[in-house]
């Protein structure tokens, strides 16, 4: 009997925590968690095509970024028992849950197949939708785990954006912001200068 009572109360206890991680979270930021999970999938799976199609960096180094900023979202997954959404489709590349993704997929591994400027310029506007809707997410929440794993991807996306841009320059193409506003985006790029330790990707 002791022992019945002791699994009902185990029981118990592990439902009502469950419960409780999961209402910790309102609708919007589960959601955030399982877009921003899918969008650094799309990150990953334009630069591994175009890494492939073109062979030079920042696509090589980059890419490999990426699947550590998807495992960063994973973490938050598992932490808030969420259902994934990769999984959803085996982790196939070029395959997502979320539509306007699965849109900015087709639409960026298209245009970068064309030629290694369009593939810079792609990997460009990757990293500024990341940085633009990872700012989003970041004024929808308070909890302190989410805010570091957003900012700390953010961060990445900069150093990202900057590599893209650089190596545009380097062809002499001057790339112009095509979602964040110009001024923010300036800041971005001269902000190159004022970091210490920087690590680069180029
Ligand atoms: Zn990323
Ligand atoms: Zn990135």
């Amino acid at each position: 009997m002791k022992k019945v009572i002791f699994f009902m109360v185990t029981a118990f206890i592990s439902i009502s925590s469950f419960e409780q991680k999961n209402s910790t979270l309102n609708k919007e930021e589960m959601d955030a968690i399982l877009y921003m999970r899918e969008e650094e999938k799309l990150a990953r799976d334009v630069y591994d095509l175009l890494f492939e199609k073109w062979g030079v960096n920042p696509f090589g180094n980059i890419r490999r970024s990426e699947q550590v900023h998807m495992d960063r979202m994973k973490t938050l997954i598992n932490t808030y028992e969420l259902e994934d959404p990769v999984d959803r489709n085996n982790d196939q590349r070029g395959l997502f849950v979320n539509a306007v993704l699965q849109e900015y997929y087709n639409e960026l591994s298209a245009a970068g197949s064309t030629s290694l400027t369009e593939a810079l310029k792609a990997g460009a506007k990757i990293e500024e939708l990341d940085i633009k809707d990872l700012e989003e997410r970041i004024k929808q929440t308070q909890r302190q785990d989410i805010i570091s794993v957003y900012t700390y991807l953010k961060m990445a996306s900069e150093n990202h954006l900057r590599a893209f841009v650089r190596r545009l320059k380097m062809q002499d193409i001057i790339y112009e912001p095509v979602l964040l506003d110009k001024k923010e985006f300036d800041k971005i790029i001269e902000s190159e200068h004022n970091r210490s330790g920087g690590m680069r990707w180029d």
